[in-house]
Protein backbone atom coordinates (compact mmCIF):
# COMPACT_ATOMS: atom_id res chain seq x y z
CA UNK A 1 0.00 0.00 0.00
CA UNK A 2 1.20 3.65 -0.98
CA UNK A 3 1.84 7.07 0.63
CA UNK A 4 0.07 9.76 -0.44
CA UNK A 5 2.01 13.44 -0.41
CA UNK A 6 -0.42 16.01 -0.07
CA UNK A 7 1.49 18.30 -2.09
CA UNK A 8 1.12 22.05 -2.07
CA UNK A 9 1.81 23.20 -5.99
CA UNK A 10 2.64 26.87 -5.29
CA UNK A 11 0.47 29.49 -6.92
CA UNK A 12 1.83 29.60 -10.78
CA UNK A 13 5.17 30.83 -11.01
CA UNK A 14 6.92 27.06 -11.03
CA UNK A 15 10.04 28.35 -9.23
CA UNK A 16 7.89 28.72 -6.28
CA UNK A 17 7.58 24.80 -5.75
CA UNK A 18 9.37 23.24 -2.74
CA UNK A 19 12.30 21.12 -2.87
CA UNK A 20 10.43 18.78 -0.93
CA UNK A 21 7.34 19.18 -3.52
CA UNK A 22 9.80 18.72 -6.59
CA UNK A 23 11.24 15.81 -5.20
CA UNK A 24 8.03 13.67 -4.93
CA UNK A 25 6.68 14.77 -8.09
CA UNK A 26 10.22 13.36 -9.62
CA UNK A 27 9.75 9.74 -7.14
CA UNK A 28 5.61 9.89 -8.18
CA UNK A 29 3.86 6.95 -10.16
CA UNK A 30 0.70 8.74 -10.41
CA UNK A 31 0.13 12.46 -10.09
CA UNK A 32 -3.49 13.43 -9.39
CA UNK A 33 -4.18 17.45 -9.88
CA UNK A 34 -5.96 20.34 -9.84
CA UNK A 35 -6.42 23.37 -12.52
CA UNK A 36 -4.78 25.79 -10.16
CA UNK A 37 -1.79 23.50 -9.97
CA UNK A 38 0.46 24.70 -13.23
CA UNK A 39 0.97 21.76 -15.74
CA UNK A 40 4.45 22.67 -16.17
CA UNK A 41 5.32 21.06 -12.94
CA UNK A 42 3.74 17.71 -14.17
CA UNK A 43 6.78 17.69 -17.03
CA UNK A 44 9.13 17.16 -13.96
CA UNK A 45 7.96 13.77 -13.21
CA UNK A 46 9.63 10.75 -14.34
CA UNK A 47 8.96 8.20 -17.64
CA UNK A 48 6.10 6.02 -17.32
CA UNK A 49 3.91 8.48 -13.92
CA UNK A 50 0.11 8.53 -14.60
CA UNK A 51 -1.70 11.80 -14.39
CA UNK A 52 -5.04 11.96 -12.88
CA UNK A 53 -6.48 15.53 -13.73
CA UNK A 54 -9.65 16.19 -11.15
CA UNK A 55 -10.76 19.71 -12.73
CA UNK A 56 -11.68 21.98 -10.24
CA UNK A 57 -12.31 25.64 -11.14
CA UNK A 58 -12.69 28.82 -8.89
CA UNK A 59 -13.23 27.04 -5.88
CA UNK A 60 -16.35 25.05 -7.89
CA UNK A 61 -15.41 21.01 -7.66
CA UNK A 62 -15.87 19.83 -11.67
CA UNK A 63 -15.56 16.60 -9.76
CA UNK A 64 -17.46 16.33 -7.29
CA UNK A 65 -14.90 15.87 -3.43
CA UNK A 66 -16.09 12.32 -2.67
CA UNK A 67 -14.87 11.25 -5.83
CA UNK A 68 -11.90 12.67 -5.34
CA UNK A 69 -11.26 11.30 -2.13
CA UNK A 70 -11.85 8.52 -3.79
CA UNK A 71 -9.62 8.37 -6.91
CA UNK A 72 -6.76 9.24 -3.98
CA UNK A 73 -7.81 6.16 -2.36
CA UNK A 74 -7.93 3.87 -5.19
CA UNK A 75 -4.56 5.54 -6.38
CA UNK A 76 -3.24 4.41 -3.38
CA UNK A 77 -4.12 0.85 -3.24
CA UNK A 78 -2.43 0.40 -6.81
CA UNK A 79 0.89 2.86 -6.51
CA UNK A 80 4.02 3.48 -4.41
CA UNK A 81 4.30 6.87 -4.39
CA UNK A 82 1.09 9.08 -5.12
CA UNK A 83 1.19 12.73 -5.11
CA UNK A 84 -2.26 14.60 -5.17
CA UNK A 85 -1.11 17.83 -6.36
CA UNK A 86 -2.91 21.29 -5.25
CA UNK A 87 -2.61 24.73 -6.24
CA UNK A 88 -0.93 27.09 -3.24
CA UNK A 89 -0.75 25.30 -0.07
CA UNK A 90 -3.56 22.29 0.48
CA UNK A 91 -4.55 23.22 3.23
CA UNK A 92 -5.92 26.94 2.68
CA UNK A 93 -9.34 26.26 1.10
CA UNK A 94 -7.52 23.32 -0.58
CA UNK A 95 -9.81 20.83 1.29
CA UNK A 96 -6.52 18.64 2.33
CA UNK A 97 -7.66 18.14 5.51
CA UNK A 98 -10.45 16.33 3.79
CA UNK A 99 -8.46 14.39 1.78
CA UNK A 100 -5.96 13.61 4.43
CA UNK A 101 -8.97 12.55 6.33
CA UNK A 102 -10.31 10.12 4.03
CA UNK A 103 -7.12 8.46 3.74
CA UNK A 104 -6.46 8.23 7.59
CA UNK A 105 -9.75 6.71 8.26
CA UNK A 106 -8.94 4.10 5.59
CA UNK A 107 -5.43 2.90 6.84
CA UNK A 108 -3.60 4.92 4.34
CA UNK A 109 -0.52 6.80 5.11
CA UNK A 110 -0.09 10.36 4.09
CA UNK A 111 2.28 13.54 4.56
CA UNK A 112 1.76 16.95 3.65
CA UNK A 113 3.70 19.42 2.05
CA UNK A 114 2.89 22.60 2.08
CA UNK A 115 2.89 24.98 -0.87
CA UNK A 116 3.05 28.61 -1.35
CA UNK A 117 -0.39 29.95 -0.74
CA UNK A 118 -1.11 32.27 -3.30
CA UNK A 119 -3.16 34.58 -0.73
CA UNK A 120 0.67 36.05 0.13
CA UNK A 121 2.50 35.30 -2.62
CA UNK A 122 -0.02 36.59 -5.59
CA UNK A 123 -0.22 40.05 -3.17
CA UNK A 124 4.01 39.81 -2.99
CA UNK A 125 4.47 39.37 -6.61
CA UNK A 126 1.97 42.60 -7.02
CA UNK A 127 4.14 44.69 -4.65
CA UNK A 128 1.49 44.32 -2.05
CA UNK A 129 2.89 43.01 1.48
CA UNK A 130 0.04 41.52 3.74
CA UNK A 131 1.52 42.88 6.69
CA UNK A 132 3.51 46.32 6.91
CA UNK A 133 4.97 48.16 10.13
CA UNK A 134 2.37 51.07 11.01
CA UNK A 135 0.37 49.86 8.59
CA UNK A 136 -1.15 46.56 9.26
CA UNK A 137 -0.48 44.28 12.31
CA UNK A 138 -2.43 41.48 10.79
CA UNK A 139 -3.96 39.62 7.93
CA UNK A 140 -7.06 37.50 6.94
CA UNK A 141 -7.52 35.14 4.05
CA UNK A 142 -10.85 34.78 4.08
CA UNK A 143 -13.14 32.73 1.45
CA UNK A 144 -15.03 34.89 -0.85
CA UNK A 145 -17.00 31.93 -2.26
CA UNK A 146 -19.85 32.41 0.66
CA UNK A 147 -23.57 32.26 -1.17
CA UNK A 148 -24.89 36.10 -1.27
CA UNK A 149 -28.14 34.94 0.04
CA UNK A 150 -26.52 32.80 3.00
CA UNK A 151 -29.00 34.35 5.59
CA UNK A 152 -26.79 33.41 8.50
CA UNK A 153 -22.84 34.31 7.47
CA UNK A 154 -20.03 32.25 8.90
CA UNK A 155 -17.84 35.19 8.15
CA UNK A 156 -17.11 37.62 10.53
CA UNK A 157 -17.53 40.73 8.94
CA UNK A 158 -18.29 43.15 12.07
CA UNK A 159 -14.19 42.13 12.88
CA UNK A 160 -13.16 43.19 9.62
CA UNK A 161 -13.52 47.11 10.60
CA UNK A 162 -10.13 47.53 11.54
CA UNK A 163 -7.27 48.54 8.79
CA UNK A 164 -5.77 45.30 8.77
CA UNK A 165 -5.53 42.94 5.58
CA UNK A 166 -8.03 41.05 4.06
CA UNK A 167 -7.56 38.73 1.40
CA UNK A 168 -10.80 36.93 -0.15
CA UNK A 169 -9.68 33.41 -2.51
CA UNK A 170 -12.91 32.36 -4.47
CA UNK A 171 -14.29 36.41 -4.42
CA UNK A 172 -14.29 37.47 -7.79
CA UNK A 173 -17.78 37.02 -8.97
CA UNK A 174 -18.87 38.18 -4.83
CA UNK A 175 -17.12 41.14 -5.12
CA UNK A 176 -19.97 43.62 -5.59
CA UNK A 177 -21.50 41.83 -2.58
CA UNK A 178 -17.94 41.74 -0.67
CA UNK A 179 -17.76 45.66 -1.22
CA UNK A 180 -21.05 46.07 -0.07
CA UNK A 181 -20.82 44.58 3.37
CA UNK A 182 -17.72 45.75 4.42
CA UNK A 183 -19.03 49.29 3.82
CA UNK A 184 -21.70 48.25 5.91
CA UNK A 185 -19.52 47.52 8.78
CA UNK A 186 -17.84 51.02 8.45
CA UNK A 187 -15.76 50.79 5.74
CA UNK A 188 -15.16 53.59 3.74
CA UNK A 189 -15.66 54.00 0.05
CA UNK A 190 -12.50 55.24 -0.30
CA UNK A 191 -10.70 52.11 1.30
CA UNK A 192 -8.32 50.61 -1.08
CA UNK A 193 -8.40 47.39 -2.63
CA UNK A 194 -6.86 45.07 -5.27
CA UNK A 195 -7.51 42.33 -7.47
CA UNK A 196 -4.83 40.34 -8.57
CA UNK A 197 -5.64 37.76 -11.33
CA UNK A 198 -2.66 34.92 -12.60
CA UNK A 199 -0.51 36.10 -9.65
CA UNK A 200 3.16 34.76 -9.82
CA UNK A 201 2.41 34.32 -13.77
CA UNK A 202 3.28 35.52 -16.74
CA UNK A 203 -0.25 36.57 -17.37
CA UNK A 204 -0.52 38.52 -13.76
CA UNK A 205 -2.86 41.28 -13.57
CA UNK A 206 -3.32 43.69 -11.06
CA UNK A 207 -6.43 46.30 -10.69
CA UNK A 208 -6.29 49.03 -8.06
CA UNK A 209 -8.73 51.25 -6.67
CA UNK A 210 -11.49 51.35 -3.63
CA UNK A 211 -14.35 49.44 -2.49
CA UNK A 212 -16.18 51.90 -4.51
CA UNK A 213 -14.41 52.22 -7.92
CA UNK A 214 -13.02 48.61 -7.85
CA UNK A 215 -16.31 46.22 -9.18
CA UNK A 216 -15.94 48.52 -12.71
CA UNK A 217 -11.93 48.49 -12.44
CA UNK A 218 -11.83 44.44 -12.25
CA UNK A 219 -15.35 43.58 -14.66
CA UNK A 220 -13.10 42.05 -17.05
CA UNK A 221 -10.29 40.32 -14.72
CA UNK A 222 -9.83 36.58 -15.90
CA UNK A 223 -9.98 33.90 -12.83
CA UNK A 224 -8.11 32.56 -10.95
CA UNK A 225 -7.92 35.93 -8.93
CA UNK A 226 -8.12 37.22 -5.29
CA UNK A 227 -9.20 40.39 -3.81
CA UNK A 228 -7.01 42.57 -1.52
CA UNK A 229 -8.50 45.10 1.16
CA UNK A 230 -6.64 46.99 3.04
CA UNK A 231 -4.20 50.33 3.57
CA UNK A 232 -1.15 47.71 2.49
CA UNK A 233 -2.87 48.22 -1.14
CA UNK A 234 -1.25 51.47 -1.31
CA UNK A 235 2.64 50.41 -0.99
CA UNK A 236 2.03 48.93 -4.53
CA UNK A 237 2.57 52.47 -6.18
CA UNK A 238 6.32 52.20 -4.33
CA UNK A 239 7.18 48.40 -4.15
CA UNK A 240 5.88 46.97 -7.83
CA UNK A 241 8.46 45.10 -9.05
CA UNK A 242 6.79 42.40 -11.05
CA UNK A 243 6.00 43.10 -14.79
CA UNK A 244 5.10 39.48 -16.06
CA UNK A 245 4.97 39.79 -19.78
CA UNK A 246 2.56 42.72 -20.58
CA UNK A 247 2.07 43.27 -24.10
N1 LIG B 1 -4.96 26.40 -1.95
C1 LIG B 1 -4.94 27.60 -2.77
C2 LIG B 1 -6.27 28.31 -2.77
C3 LIG B 1 -7.41 27.48 -3.33
S1 LIG B 1 -8.92 28.38 -3.44
C4 LIG B 1 -3.81 28.51 -2.30
O1 LIG B 1 -3.25 28.29 -1.23
O2 LIG B 1 -3.46 29.42 -3.05
C5 LIG B 1 -8.83 28.99 -5.09
C6 LIG B 1 -8.68 30.49 -5.08
O3 LIG B 1 -7.32 30.85 -4.85
C7 LIG B 1 -9.01 31.17 -6.39
O4 LIG B 1 -10.41 31.38 -6.50
C8 LIG B 1 -8.28 32.48 -6.25
O5 LIG B 1 -8.98 33.38 -5.40
C9 LIG B 1 -7.03 32.05 -5.50
N2 LIG B 1 -5.88 31.84 -6.38
C10 LIG B 1 -5.22 30.69 -6.61
N3 LIG B 1 -4.17 30.88 -7.42
C11 LIG B 1 -4.16 32.21 -7.70
C12 LIG B 1 -3.30 33.05 -8.49
N4 LIG B 1 -2.24 32.55 -9.14
N5 LIG B 1 -3.59 34.37 -8.54
C13 LIG B 1 -4.64 34.88 -7.89
N6 LIG B 1 -5.49 34.14 -7.14
C14 LIG B 1 -5.24 32.83 -7.05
Amino acid sequence: MGNVYLTGAGPGDVELLTLKAARVIKEADVIIYDRLANPDILEMSKDGCEFVYVGKEDGRHIMPQDDINEVIYQNALKHENVVRLKGGDPFVFGRGGEEAAYLQERGIGFEIIPGITSAISAPAYAGIPVTHRGVAVSFRVVTGHESPNKKVSQIPWENFRTDDTIVFLMGLHNLPKITKKLKEVGKEGSFPCAVISKGTTKEQSVVVGTLDTIIDLAKDVPTPALIVVGKVVELRKQLEWFKGEEA
